[in-house]
């Protein structure tokens, strides 16, 4: 990893208008805008770490789930969000829908 950019962090993402997180399943394709606001992380959490920590649940078996990565930041959510409920939670408080998960 020689190219070490700055990440933004979900606070500065915040302040700048960006409050929707675009995310693709490499695996299945899903995609899902998440609302920044709603993640229950520190807001100087960047968005890499996200990134790694999203999971598909169509995808997930067992331990392993195919990665994930993020296709932009946007004002306005762009998509439907079919699937963000689960990622409000932590572990033991999951939503039992499909989509994308913390
Ligand atoms: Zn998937």
């Amino acid at each position: 990893m020689a190219d070490r950019q700055p990440s933004p962090t979900i606070g500065q993402c915040l302040d700048g208008g960006l409050g929707w997180l675009e995310v693709e399943c490499n695996r299945c394709k899903a995609r899902a805008s998440l609302p920044l606001d709603a993640i229950r992380r520190p807001r100087d959490t960047p968005i890499w770490k996200l990134e790694a920590s999203l999971k598909c649940r169509s995808c997930k078996k067992g331990r392993y789930a195919p990665p994930v990565h993020m296709i932009k930041l946007t004002e306005a959510r762009e998509i439907t969000p079919y699937l963000w409920g689960c990622i409000r939670t932590r572990s033991g408080e999951q939503s039992g829908r499909d989509g994308f998960c913390m």
